[in-house]
């Protein structure tokens, strides 16, 4: 059977979709809001687990995913949890990456965005804001801003977490503050700004938990090219073949970066933060961590004011299952979630696999269009709400954390029972296996025959 997909939005999830389904033979083509290729700040690390990695594996092409591959960032040796004060709470040692598919990735958001663009120039069409869409019969018509229409079999929803698309099809499925603001910045990695942190923080993930409920999250992010886009020496081989070829780094500014994200609630940050830019947000940095490490404080001050965002952090309600018709969404759009547990992409990309699985089944001729997205989703709504309200219990304002009296309390509780964990071998041990310990999807669900 054919089918023609309109996919609104060309984010991490909409992409990813368009290369399954151009790669099973089924008509698609993305709407994307930016004007240009280049646009957005897209300025931070996702990480992209197991699960992501191969549902990636799975819709890819399978030199590009080779590629997603080569284009990430050099691999964290260690977790760690620091105080205020740069000073070690718990160290634990990651486990060096054997397997490029089912592992965990350090991605620069705009390289993942380029590698995904990458082999769509004729599928996603770029200056297209929806606007509204209208069913008649079997098909369904998006409108756009500019004026112009397109009309399909399925619409797809990959508009992230404003939705249009889910304010129109679903206008109870609400989303709400977690009454979280955080400031998220970046600064390049010089002789000055690798000396700011210690060894460990400069080779791993790094959390800081404060008084006062205040958070910090510290990646230090390397990549296979040089600051002018050169493949850097003694990379070599398959890896810098595929860098060297991949047309995708003329539209990528990513270079070598340190990236932070402070985060506390709401009343903390100035009433109007999420007004306020570059500079001005690098102030508020160095207002509100007046008594942190010098070192850290520097970090801030180094961060490049073009990169500095402020985030309101924001979560949606689970909904129930909605009468099925041939408008559908994915990701965001419809599970909006925090970035607690740092799974929305990867949830995303779950929802790409099983969206093109259902569609390869409708293109056989086995299933009918309608009852195929309905399966769809009654699997992503128990996944995708599951996995919102796990990573809201991460990031709330209710966390005993960031009030006055008991979170000074519950911090000094954590930070002893972390520094116990830290020099007891088995306890460390344990800690370090539940925390590796594979909690995701089903292996043969993130598998796609095409
Ligand atoms: C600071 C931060 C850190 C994060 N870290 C992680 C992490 O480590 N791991 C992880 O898994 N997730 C992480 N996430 C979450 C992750 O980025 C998102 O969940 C993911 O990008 C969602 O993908 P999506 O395709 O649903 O939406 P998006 O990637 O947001 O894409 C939506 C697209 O739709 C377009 N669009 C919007 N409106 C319209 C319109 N009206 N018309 C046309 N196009 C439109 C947008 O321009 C955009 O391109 C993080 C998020 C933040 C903010």
């Amino acid at each position: 059977m054919k089918v023609k997909v309109l996919v609104i939005g060309g984010g991490t999830g909409g992409l990813a979709l368009a290369h399954g389904l151009l790669r099973a033979g089924i008509e698609v083509a993305v709407f994307e809001r930016d004007a240009l290729r280049t646009d957005g700040l897209h300025g931070y690390r996702v990480g992209i687990d197991p699960d992501g990695s191969r549902a990636l594996h799975a819709l890819l092409p399978p030199e590009l995913y080779d590629t997603f591959v080569a284009t990430r960032a050099r691999d964290p040796k260690y977790f760690n949890m620091l105080t205020e004060d740069l000073k070690e709470v718990l160290s634990m040692d990651l486990p060096p990456v054997t397997d490029p598919i089912a592992s965990e990735k350090s991605i620069s958001r705009m390289t993942m965005r380029q590698v995904l663009l990458t082999g769509l120039d004729d599928v996603v069409q770029y200056g297209k804001e929806f606007t509204r869409f209208e069913q008649h019969g079997d098909e369904v018509t998006a409108y756009f801003a500019d004026g112009t229409t397109a009309t399909g079999d399925l619409l797809v929803a990959a508009d992230g977490s404003g939705s249009r698309v889910r304010r129109q099809y679903l206008p109870h499925a609400k989303t709400e503050e977690t009454g979280i603001i955080s400031i998220a910045g970046k600064l390049p990695i010089t002789a000055e700004s690798a000396k700011l942190v210690p060894p460990k923080v400069f080779e791993g993930i790094s959390m800081v938990s404060a008084p006062h409920g205040f958070g910090c999250i510290l990646h230090v992010m390397e990549f296979q090219w040089d600051r002018d886009g050169k493949v850097k020496s003694g990379i070599g081989g398959n890896t810098e073949e595929l860098i060297r070829q991949w047309p995708g780094l003329q539209f990528d500014n990513t270079r070598d970066y340190m990236n932070w994200g402070l985060w506390a609630t709401k009343d903390k940050f100035p009433a109007n933060i999420m007004e306020l830019r570059g500079r001005e947000l690098v102030e508020v940095a160095l207002q509100l961590t007046p008594g942190w490490h010098p070192d850290l404080r520097k970090l801030f001050e180094l961060t490049d004011v073009g990169t500095c965002f402020p985030i309101n952090i924001w979560t949606s309600v689970p909904v129930e299952p909605w009468e099925t018709t041939n408008v559908t969404l994915l990701g965001d759009a419809i599970h909006t979630m925090t970035p607690g547990r740092g799974v929305g992409a990867n949830t995303a990309l779950r929802d790409a696999v099983n969206l093109c699985r259902q569609l390869v089944e409708v293109r056989d001729g086995r299933r009918e269009l309608i009852p195929a997205i309905h399966d769809y989703e009654a699997k992503m709504i128990e996944y995708g709400f599951d996995a919102v309200l796990k990573s809201r219990a991460q990031m709330t304002s209710d966390d005993p954390a960031h009030k006055p009296v008991i979170g000074r309390v519950a911090l000094a509780g954590m930070r002893t029972v972390m520094r116990t964990i830290n020099n007891v071998p088995p306890l460390k041990r344990r800690m370090r296996e539940s925390m590796l310990a594979y909690r995701g999807a089903d292996r043969d669900e993130l598998e796609l025959k095409l």
